[in-house]
């Protein structure tokens, strides 16, 4: 399902919300992002799932529900998706519904994207830092994009979009809610120049368990500092929309895997199916979780950790073995035929493996995909690195050049 809703959203009203991209492939792994820690951390285009079966499923989700705006999201970042210029456009001629695009605005420095963005009438990019320092803390971005970059693309942008940039700021205390963050952020919103700020605060259960609220006199000092910024509701209004969803046990763990979902908007759709007692069966049959973050309930998934068993033989095809799975690194023994390799992958790993959200087969592909600039490869016991990675594995030879670069620097 790639359409639902409509969603009630703080900003944008009763939204029918899309997502054109699987489940945390971003490139960002923002340390207060709902959606826990970036599964697959890329910034190279793709076509993930048929153009015509996204569209089909919009038309299904508007028809079924009156809505405001249709706006592009989703479970990750959606400019990754190489459809959504086209996407776009379709929405607009058959719906003339409004189309936002929620993104990180990370890639905006890509003429296709912004090419496909200038379709939207409301961009609603994150800017949640005001140097590359603050940059790194808090939005994990893919080791490719520089904020200097990101506010290139975003400054570039705003120059040809006759849309509205609604710029969003999410606060984290202790990372960007001093003065002087405060004040280069806002150096960076004059040149950007959108036409409203909206000042967030994490109110949904964050990836990082250390993330918190700053006070309400920092967001006052924050709305003070920020030119032409406006406050938003802290909490959505109103209920999510079930006309596609067979039954509530559909609706709860659909709508709870990309939307933190709050113990009482559950219990409103058990009512809305007359299907009272799915939340407990749901509990029982271990299919969910109850999470308590700031005073309020919210069900989520259950993803229990898979359990690696050892299947290294050396000789054999490839094969992965987690050796150790400890605080923020994840290091893990890949053979290949004769050679062994250590590899040490970062902390976007860890919960995702700590919390099974990462298949083995994944974390393969990614160990010689889109994370290899992200790890460091040791093999025993000489110190050959990437380099002889990237001889075995040309399809990869990009990403390990890169790598070896950035080594170097
Ligand atoms: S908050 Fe958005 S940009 Fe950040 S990791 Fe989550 S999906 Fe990606």
């Amino acid at each position: 399902m790639y359409a639902y809703g409509p969603v009630p959203s703080r900003r944008l009203g009763n939204s029918i919300g899309v997502s054109p991209i699987p489940a945390k492939v971003c490139s960002y792994s923002c340390v207060y992002c709902q959606l826990g820690r970036t599964r697959q951390l890329q910034t190279k285009r793709q076509r993930f799932f048929s153009e015509e079966d996204i569209f089909r499923d919009i038309i299904k989700v508007v028809e079924s529900s009156s809505a405001d705006v249709i706006t592009f999201a989703g479970d990750g970042e959606p400019t990754l998706c190489s459809d959504l210029g086209w996407l776009i456009r379709k929405s607009k001629q058959e719906f003339g519904l409004p189309v936002a695009v929620i993104t990180n605005g990370s890639l905006l420095f890509h003429e296709d994207v912004q090419k496909d963005l200038q379709a939207a009438d409301i961009l609603l990019p994150t800017l949640d830092a005001g140097n590359q320092d603050v940059f790194e803390r808090i939005n994990r971005p893919h080791g490719s994009i520089t904020y200097e970059k990101m506010i290139d693309g975003l400054i570039d942008f705003r120059k040809d979009f006759f849309g509205q940039i609604w710029l969003e700021l999410m606060l984290v205390k202790g990372v960007n809610d001093s003065d002087r963050q405060l004040f280069n952020i806002r150096d960076a919103v004059y040149e950007i120049k959108p036409d409203k700020i909206f000042v967030m605060t994490p109110i949904r259960p964050p990836a990082e368990d250390w993330v918190e609220c700053p006070k309400p006199e920092r967001v006052r000092v924050a709305e003070e500092i920020l030119s032409e910024s406006v406050t938003v509701k802290n909490r959505e209004e109103g209920e999510f929309g079930v006309a596609e969803f067979k039954n509530a046990e559909e609706a709860i763990l659909e709508i709870s895997a990309r939307h933190p979902l709050r113990l009482e908007q559950a219990r409103a759709i058990e009512r809305e199916f007359s299907e009272k007692g799915t939340l407990k069966r749901l509990l029982r049959e271990h299919k969910i979780i109850i999470n308590r973050y700031r005073h309020t309930n919210y069900i989520t998934p259950d993803r229990k950790p898979e359990r690696f068993e050892s299947e290294a033989k050396p000789g054999s095809a490839i094969v992965v073995e987690l050796i150790k799975c400890c605080f923020y690194r994840v290091k893990l023994k890949i053979f290949e035929k004769e050679k062994c390799y250590h590899v040490i992958l970062d902390d976007a790993y860890y919960n995702n493996l700590a919390h099974g959200q990462l298949s083995k087969e994944e974390l393969l592909q990614n160990c010689f995909g889109y994370f290899i600039d992200n790890a460091v490869i040791e093999t025993l016991p000489s110190k050959i690195k990437l380099r002889d990675i990237g001889k075995q594995y040309p399809q990869f030879e990009t990403d390990i050049r890169k790598a070896i670069a950035a080594d170097k620097r």
